[in-house]
């Protein structure tokens, strides 16, 4: 799934492709991609004609600013992909399931062949903040993490286990199985440690953590997996993979210390970790 690297990097493809051009046509072929709207026409013609005013991100959403009181937030799901076609003649991809047509005729085109992702509608901030319906997730983990307090806050006196703490959206926005891993790995902190447990020390040390890992991800372009189809806003592959440390890498030697990498089932999900350099 698209974690906060994957979409920002699509965010940052697509800006300055889509700033101040306007929304001549919107096309809805599977309904499901946009489930949280009453109906496609409605949808349709509320984005036809408005300007779109910059590309933001919240978390693992995007949120397309348009030049009204609504704002367009996009969810990516697990395998969605948000592409730029400079020609709209070019082949559709399958599972182009809505395109915004912009003025000049290049085209926007939500594809997604799981369908898990979505978009809609929301009010947007009149500061240009969080729209409405984005209001209920946590700190950006990118935007919002440069002091330690907001992170602390999030940690402080919960028995979960802090890597599924760190993936609960509305404790910090943006991360996910990939990069709680890489992070919690970088810091030294094993991932089944109770949330409530972690010290001012080790906060301090995930926060740092996560502003490197984020930044490094970021610059790498992402990652895609084997099992997963992320690509940039242009059809690409990240290259971040290469670099993880213990995601994904269960029984190979951890590049620091060399011990066997393990992996544990967490929530339904599998956390890797090193036991030789997390405690
Ligand atoms: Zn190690």
């Amino acid at each position: 799934m698209p974690e906060l690297p994957e979409v920002e990097v699509v965010r940052s493809d697509l800006d300055p492709l889509v700033r101040e051009r306007v929304i001549t046509r919107v096309e809805v072929g599977r309904d499901r991609a946009i489930r949280r709207e009453a109906d496609a026409d409605a949808f349709r013609a509320a984005l036809a004609g408005r300007a779109v005013t910059g590309l933001g991100r919240v978390g693992k959403f995007l949120v397309a600013h348009l030049d009204g009181p609504e704002a367009v937030v996009v969810h990516l799901g697990m395998s969605g992909q948000l592409l730029f076609a400079a020609d709209a003649a070019a082949a559709r991809p399958p599972h182009t399931h809505v395109v915004w047509t912009l003025d000049g005729g290049r085209e926007v085109r939500f594809v997604d062949p799981r369908t898990f992702g979505q978009m809609f509608r929301a009010r947007a901030d009149a500061g240009g903040g969080r729209p409405d319906a984005l209001a209920h997730l946590g700190p950006d983990a990118r935007d919002d993490l440069r002091d330690v307090e907001p992170l602390a806050r999030a940690l402080a006196g919960r028995q979960i286990a802090v890597k599924l703490r760190l993936m609960d959206q509305t404790a910090v926005a943006g991360l996910g199985n990939i990069y709680t891993d890489e992070i919690l790995y970088r810091a030294g902190v094993a991932p089944a440690r109770a949330s409530g447990t972690v010290t001012d020390d080790e906060v301090a040390a995930i926060a740092a953590a996560t502003a490197v890992v984020l930044s490094d991800a970021i610059a790498a372009r992402g990652s895609s997996l084997a099992d997963a189809q992320y690509v940039d806003g242009f059809g690409r592959p990240g290259r971040y993979q290469e670099q993880h440390a213990v995601h994904a890498r269960a029984g190979l030697p951890c590049p620091r210390c060399g011990r066997t990498v393990a992996r544990l089932k967490m929530g339904g999900r599998f956390a890797s970790w090193c036991p030789g350099c997390q405690s």
